[in-house]
């Protein structure tokens, strides 16, 4: 029937229904683009706004809608938390450990970083637990670095807490982290994790990643880190 033939009452009440089911439905998708919790500048000169901004905006972004389109596809996707998803995801295809990792990965790294001098100290709890297993944070630290720059193409640097209470450093490529359940991956409570994709730090630091690194340890957020460490014990 052409447009104008339908009644204009019949046009209306098809206007109010749609919008009614439009806001019915959920509002956006399962998961969502935490905000940063500082601006984008907060964290300068270690990491440059515009990195900040892309980073957060389009990768973390991209991520999320990714995952969201996977939805559809992977049926009870959109039940599970986003933590139980990684302890699961062998269960499903490459593409949601990708984007489903790269949501864990990033929501975790915006909150393990603080504007230098907000981000506290190592906690006693957390001081001794990295005593006993490296025999000092300096220790622990380089251990870190080596993994971090050794760490081949894309991926991540971890310091975890096992399930034994003693705590290690490991590395997983690409968007891969110690949460999933996963043949090669060591497995753990991540405390501290680095991002060291070169979309991370390339427009500040090029091929330095080194120099990223080390600037980097001036944001760590110890006070997250020993909520962690709490949280996991
Ligand atoms: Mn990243």
């Amino acid at each position: 029937m052409p447009a104008q033939l339908i009644p204009r009452s019949l046009l209306a009440c098809l206007t109010a229904l749609c919008l009614l089911l439009g806001s019915a439905l959920p509002a956006g998708a399962a998961y969502s683009l935490p905000p940063l919790p500082y601006g984008a500048a907060a964290l300068e000169p270690a990491i440059d706004a515009t990195t900040m901004t892309l980073h957060h905006d389009r990768h973390h972004g991209g991520y999320v809608a990714n995952l969201n389109g996977l939805i559809e596809a992977n049926p009870g996707l959109d039940k599970l938390s986003l933590e139980a998803l990684q302890a699961q995801i062998s269960s499903f295809p490459l593409a949601v450990r990708n984007n489903g990792g790269g949501h864990w990965n990033h929501s975790q790294f915006w909150a393990v970083m603080a504007p230098v001098g907000e981000g506290g100290a190592p906690g006693a709890d957390l001081r001794a637990a990295i005593n006993r297993s490296f025999g000092s944070i300096e220790a622990m630290q380089t251990q870190f670095n080596q993994a971090a720059a050794g760490r081949f193409g894309s991926g991540w640097a971890w310091l975890i807490r096992k399930q034994d209470g003693s705590l290690a450093i490991t590395s997983t490529a690409n968007q891969d982290n110690p949460l999933m359940d996963l043949a090669g991956i060591e497995r753990g409570t991540p405390l501290i994790g680095l991002d060291v994709w070169e979309h991370a730090y390339y427009l500040n630091y090029q091929n330095r990643r080194a120099d990223y690194i080390k600037a980097w340890w001036s944001l760590l957020n110890w006070n997250e880190v020993n909520r962690r460490y709490a949280a996991a014990a």
